[in-house]
Order: C-alpha cells, then sequence, then structure tokens
C-alpha cells in the first residue's frame, strides 16, 4: 500500500553536472517497493511547484531499509531536489505504479536504456541477477560525458553494452541498433526498456517483429500519481470502447508493449 513517509536522506551526489543520486533512509518503502514502481516526491515545503515529482526507485534495498532516486534536474521541482542536502528529510509518496514482471531462473534479459531512462532500469537488473536470471544491458547516451551508471550496472549485469549518439564511446549510433542485432543473434526471454518514447517505440516495433517478450516502462506527465486525476493516461493497443486508454501511474509504468499505442 502507498503511504507518505518522511525519509532521511543519508546521501546525496552529483553524478555529472545536472544528475544526482540520493539515497534515502524508508524502511517501509524499501521493503514493500519492487522495481519499476515510482515514488512521488515533495520538492519544495511552499506551495510552488505545488504538485510532487515521480522519480523511480533506482535502487531497493530492504537489507538497509534504503531506497536510490537517480534525477536530471530539468525544471524547478528537480532543481530545488538538487539543494537537499544530506541529514535533511524527504516527503515521498509510495511505492507506486506496477512495476517489472521478474522472470524465472535460467531465462535470459536484454534491458535498454536511454538517457535518464536508464534509472529504474539498476534495481530491475539487481533484482533479476538475484532470481538467477542472465542480465545483458545496453545503455544509451548523448556523448561520453553524460554516460552515468556504468559501473553500477557492471555490478548487477552479466554485460553491458554503452552507445552514444556521437560517437564518443562506446558504440556510434542509436541504442536500438545493438538491441536489433542482438535480438537476432541471441536468445533473450525478454526485453525491458525505459527512455525517450522515440526509442520505445521503436523497441516495440523490433521486439514484437521477433515474438520476444517486451515491458516498457513509460515516462508520461503525470499529476497525482495515485489514478485519479488521469493525466497520465497513454492510448491501449487494441483497447476495446471504454477500454481505450490506460493511466500510466497505476496500470504502468510498465506496461507489455502490445498493450501500448505510440501516436503515429
Ligand atoms: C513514472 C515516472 C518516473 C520517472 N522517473 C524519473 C527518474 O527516475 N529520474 C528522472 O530524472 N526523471 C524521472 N521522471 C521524470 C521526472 O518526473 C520529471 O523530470 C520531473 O517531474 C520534472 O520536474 P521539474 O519540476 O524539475 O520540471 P518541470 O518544470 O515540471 O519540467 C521541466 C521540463 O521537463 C519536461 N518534463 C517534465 N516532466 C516530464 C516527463 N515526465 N517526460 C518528459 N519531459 C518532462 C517539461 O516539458 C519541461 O520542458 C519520471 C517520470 C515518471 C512519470
Amino acid at each position: 500500500m502507498p503511504s507518505v513517509t518522511e525519509g532521511n536522506i543519508i546521501e546525496h551526489v552529483p553524478l555529472i553536472p545536472g544528475f544526482y543520486r540520493m539515497v534515502i533512509r524508508c524502511q517501509e518503502l524499501s521493503r514493500e517497493a519492487v522495481p519499476g514502481q515510482f515514488v512521488q516526491v515533495q520538492c519544495a515545503t511552499g506551495t510552488d511547484p505545488l504538485l510532487r515529482k515521480p522519480l523511480s526507485l533506482s535502487g531497493i534495498n530492504p537489507e538497509t531499509g534504503t531506497v536510490t532516486l537517480v534525477y536530471q534536474v530539468r525544471g524547478k521541482g528537480t532543481a530545488l531536489l538538487a539543494g537537499l542536502e544530506t541529514g535533511q528529510s524527504l516527503s515521498v509518496v509510495g511505492p507506486l505504479g506496477t512495476g517489472f514482471r521478474l522472470m524465472e531462473a535460467g531465462k535470459r534479459a536484454l534491458l535498454l536504456g536511454g538517457g535518464i531512462g536508464i534509472a529504474p532500469l539498476w534495481a530491475l537488473a539487481d533484482a533479476l541477477q538475484k532470481a538467477g536470471v542472465s542480465v545483458d544491458v545496453i545503455l544509451g547516451f548523448n556523448t561520453a560525458s553524460e554516460v552515468i551508471l556504468d559501473s553500477d550496472f557492471q555490478a548487477v549485469s552479466d554485460r553491458v553494452l554503452i552507445t552514444s549518439m556521437d560517437g564518443t564511446c562506446g558504440i556510434g549510433g542509436h541504442a536500438c541498433v545493438p538491441l536489433e542485432r542482438e535480438l537476432k543473434l541471441s536468445d533473450y526471454d525478454g526485453v525491458y526498456a525505459c527512455g525517450p518514447e522515440p526509442m520505445l517505440r521503436a523497441v516495440k516495433g523490433l521486439t514484437e517483429e521477433v515474438g520476444v517478450p517486451c515491458q516498457l516502462s513509460l515516462e508520461a506527465y503525470m499529476a497525482c500519481g495515485i489514478g485519479v486525476c488521469l493525466g497520465c493516461v497513454c492510448r491501449k493497443d487494441g483497447g476495446r470502447p471504454g477500454e481505450l486508454y490506460q493511466r500510466v501511474c497505476v496500470e504502468g509504468p510498465v506496461l507489455d508493449s502490445r498493450e501500448v499505442a505510440f501516436d503515429e
């Protein structure tokens, strides 16, 4: 059950300019959350910004009673968040949404993240590896100076491929290029992806073409985060009348690719 918690910030560090990792102590949240779920974070004590901001749980550690957030400063809310210091408290509502469905031991998973979309995949890679699943990861960035969490992923994966749009590190070009190659070469039981919408649309197409099940984590604009305001709905693929839309905050953010209809 989601609840409002005052978490204690025990670590808050910049990863690269504009990107931060924050570890907060939240016993109950760390015990209840699963990878793919998110929290609504109160970035300011006043009314500006009024709304809480959704952030994925990048790390979930019930043993230490902590969760980790990895975020990019985009606007006012995340800029205020960046100003918080170790020792301060942070109000979070969660865990929210539907997380990733894990695979059984012995299966092979391919994870693909683009930009800050890699955030929820770190907790997922960790959980899959602990469940005995073989984990390959493709992390896509614009350029070498924007690479984050690569060593964190190495620690919880069998193989990590880095791509950069400008070719300054790893494989040059879009992350979907190695995805297409890997899907042809290897026998994956499933793909998990999070990132910009054009990337997710391409992943849906590529995985459905080869018949590999795929779960997508969507990042819609969101207000309440608990299914009431309907601000985050996305179209449902093949939905019947009355079921044409689904709420990213409740039915998602993780959805089966076959259930998601992207706008052309
Ligand atoms: C389920 C979910 C999980 C998320 N997890 C993470 C995460 O782990 N790390 C992270 O850095 N971000 C994550 N986001 C995005 C994050 O919520 C936004 O970046 C944040 O709300 C921006 O708030 P702000 O007040 O700083 O900026 P705002 O002033 O609200 O917006 C600044 C700029 O960012 C754009 N923007 C805001 N929200 C989104 C969005 N959802 N998608 C695309 N563009 C947006 C706006 O159009 C605007 O141009 C997640 C979003 C969702 C829905």
